[in-house]
């Protein structure tokens, strides 16, 4: 998967956990950290967006695991479960996001032909090859994916203690009514002119 179908996923897992599971709005810099922590993965490949940023960490891990290994693993999803777990008390650290947007990209690519060890420091790659990388169907997923945010805000609008979006919807509903009637009559008058 490309990085950025990668952070769309990311944001959309993390809105889907926050609205569906915890049924509470998600935070602005949630959906930001779990959209970056599903770019974390990558960091096994310099050319990476985080690769790029950190090439002393990342060139020496794609020289001795290669691309997608052991970041790539269910085993690495533990550790970083747990090392978020034992230094949360002197930090204010939002684990929920880093997990969600790490794991996100973890199943990301494991839709593609290449797939992941999951089972690190087993080698074999576990793949549900449903689409190639960059190929139509990730840009609609990658589309999708925002769709599907926008959705899930709006569920959460929906509830109460958002009352103040019912104003505000029908302010926006008479406005489009207004464009719409507006553009109509401008045609009609376009049409007459030309006729
Ligand atoms: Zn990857």
């Amino acid at each position: 998967m490309m990085a950025r179908t990668h952070i769309a996923f990311a944001a959309l897992m993390m809105v889907a956990c926050s609205v569906g599971i915890l049924q509470r709005m998600p935070q602005v810099h949630e959906v930001a950290l779990a959209g970056a922590a599903g770019l974390l993965p990558d960091l096994d490949h310099p050319k990476s967006t985080f690769g790029r940023i950190v090439p002393y960490i990342s060139i020496p891990i794609a020289k001795v695991f290669g691309h997608r290994g052991f970041t790539h693993s269910l085993l690495m999803v533990a550790v970083i479960i747990w090392l978020l777990l034992t230094h949360r008390e002197q930090q204010n650290i939002p684990i929920l996001p880093l997990v969600i947007g790490y794991f996100s990209h973890i199943i990301g690519d494991l839709l593609t032909p290449s797939g992941v060890p999951l089972l690190w420091p087993i080698r074999q790659k576990f793949s549900l090859n449903l689409f190639k990388a960059d190929g139509w169907v990730e840009q609609l997923i990658y589309r999708g994916c925002w769709i599907g945010v926008g959705y899930f805000l709006w569920v959460a609008l929906q509830r109460p203690g958002h009352a103040w979006i019912q104003p505000a919807q029908m302010a926006l509903q008479r406005w489009c009514w207004l464009a719409l009637e507006h553009s109509a009559v401008m045609i009609v008058q376009w049409v007459r002119i030309m006729a």
